[in-house]
């Protein structure tokens, strides 16, 4: 009797690290404040077998489950047969294939789970589009969960009728766009995988853009104040086709709670002790950035001469030309003698440290000595600065994030520009310059106050009664009736 009053609430995040940690504390989040009458409730997350390296998800799988118990993790078996990912075209495209051929193993899971609980909602990441068809095929009221801002959002919503008028690719239409709600974007600068109209990822994303507003509702990872315009647009309904658009719950920001790579003891935290107080530059560049030698050794230049003190986490460049190959990525360790100008590391030792592969970013930039980010505007890695008051160096690399910085240099002001040149290199001119500029100067002050402002509406927004929490009762309540 006990067991068929359970509820359950499923996630299906995409296989990469980012995405599971923000599934992940959204799980953290509907059991923290679901209302405790309805004790009954479990969260389940469904974990594909990745066809690409996730990094340290398998720790991070652990650690969650360890403290707590209540998210049950469903490891999905391997699609057979099993993908060879060298001959996919694209990472993005590995993924949608991956998550097709896994389709018969999420409806096989979501109907054991059924078994025990009833099933009020299926959470599914873009990347898992295949399977909505699977919830509503079993009448599971299926979510999106968005993984990035709700600007990005009405772009993808937008993205059918921007298709539908012209015939031309936005990497040739040189030309700006133009979204309810948002700043002209330049087309160029529209998420990579939408770039070129021929390539395969761009329909499996005009597929995800189509599918959105059939949902049953759309979860955001933003917050009521951070993007007005872009949610005003979508709830007057122009941003989709027909005018029809679903129920949107801006939740954000939901980004991770307790860092387990930090451990408490990580050196680079250890060596920011002894820093001074918001003196520090720290770079990162998300879970996937990588740069060739020779950018490698463009930006060693650039901080050694702007003479601020910095924090660096340096990968080793791809193997193969094609960036957006997940394969060409290395797991070494980088070899930091062969790719830094020679005694770099000598000379810097003073003022910098250089971390190999990973840092405990939401440690780091909650650390009391770093004073700005030279970031790649993956999504969470800016609602990270934004909790942390940390301004922005914009310089983004893949995904949608080229988008994200016109946003947020353009619009939000949380973030200066780091511009390329005509060959794609960012000199090391630039990098000395912009890295100045965010620590001190004018235009780099007026950020700072910027988002310190917009840190004070992100801890309102997740307060008791703040909108993000408003707005993740309302998904429960919606996904209970
Ligand atoms: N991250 C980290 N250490 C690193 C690089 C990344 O902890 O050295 C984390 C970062 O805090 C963020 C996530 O990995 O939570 C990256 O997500 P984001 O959306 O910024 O970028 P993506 O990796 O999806 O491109």
């Amino acid at each position: 009797l006990l067991h068929t009053s359970m509820e359950a609430i499923v996630l299906y995040p995409a296989p990469n690290m980012g995405h599971l940690i923000s599934m992940v504390e959204l799980a953290q989040l509907i059991l923290h404040h679901h209302h405790p009458s309805n004790s009954l409730l479990s969260v389940h997350v469904l974990i594909t077998s990745p066809p690409i390296n996730l990094g340290s998800a398998s720790t991070y799988i652990a650690s969650v489950s360890a403290t707590t118990p209540s998210i049950i993790f469903h490891h999905l078996p391997d699609p057979s047969p099993p993908l060879l990912p060298a001959s996919f075209p694209s990472m993005e495209v590995l993924v949608f294939e991956h998550i097709n051929l896994t389709n018969p193993h999420v409806q096989t899971t979501l109907l054991s789970i059924s078994l025990f609980s009833s099933i009020r909602a299926f959470v599914i990441d873009g990347f898992c589009t295949p399977a909505l068809e699977v919830g509503t095929s079993l009448h599971i009221p299926t979510y999106y969960f968005f993984s990035s801002g709700a600007s990005c959002l009405a772009l993808f919503l937008y993205l059918p009728t921007l298709h539908k008028n012209t015939t031309t690719s936005f990497k040739d239409l040189n030309t700006h766009l133009h979204v309810p709600g948002l700043p002209p974007i330049p087309s160029s600068h529209m998420p990579e995988p939408t770039l070129d109209r021929t390539k395969e990822q761009h329909s499996w994303f005009l597929n995800f853009a189509t599918r959105l507003p059939k949902s049953a509702g759309i979860i955001v990872n933003t917050f009521n104040s951070l993007e007005p315009n872009a949610l005003k647009a979508i709830s007057d309904g122009i941003c989709v086709q027909d005018g029809h658009t679903p129920p949107i719950f801006c939740v954000g920001p939901v980004i991770k709670s307790n860092d387990p790579s930090a451990g408490g003891q990580a050196e680079c935290l250890k060596w920011l002790d002894s820093q001074p107080r918001g003196k520090v530059v720290f770079l990162s560049f998300g879970s996937l950035g990588t740069f060739s030698k020779e950018q490698l050794k463009e930006i060693a230049v650039g901080l050694e001469k702007s003479g601020q003190r910095f924090l660096w986490v340096v990968r080793s460049p791809p193997m193969k030309e094609q960036r957006q190959l997940l394969m060409s990525q290395s797991d070494e360790d980088p070899d930091l003698d062969s790719l830094l100008p020679e005694s770099f590391l000598d000379r810097t030792r003073e003022k910098g440290l250089v971390v190999k592969q990973w840092a405990p970013q939401v440690a780091v930039l909650s650390h009391d000595a770093v004073g700005s980010f030279v970031t790649h505007c993956g999504w969470n890695s800016v609602l990270e600065a934004i909790c942390a008051g940390i301004p922005m160096v914009a310089w983004p690399l893949y995904a949608e994030q080229r988008f994200n910085k016109t946003l947020l240099v353009e619009q939000l002001k949380l973030a200066l520009p780091m511009n390329e040149s005509a060959g794609g290199l960012v000199s090391a001119a630039e990098v000395e310059r912009r890295v100045r500029e965010i620590m001190d100067s004018e235009d780099g002050n007026s950020v700072r106050e910027q988002v310190l402002a917009k840190r004070q509406e992100a801890m309102a927004a997740s307060s008791e009664h703040g909108s993000s929490r408003v707005a993740l009762a309302k998904f429960v309540e919606s996904a209970k009736r």
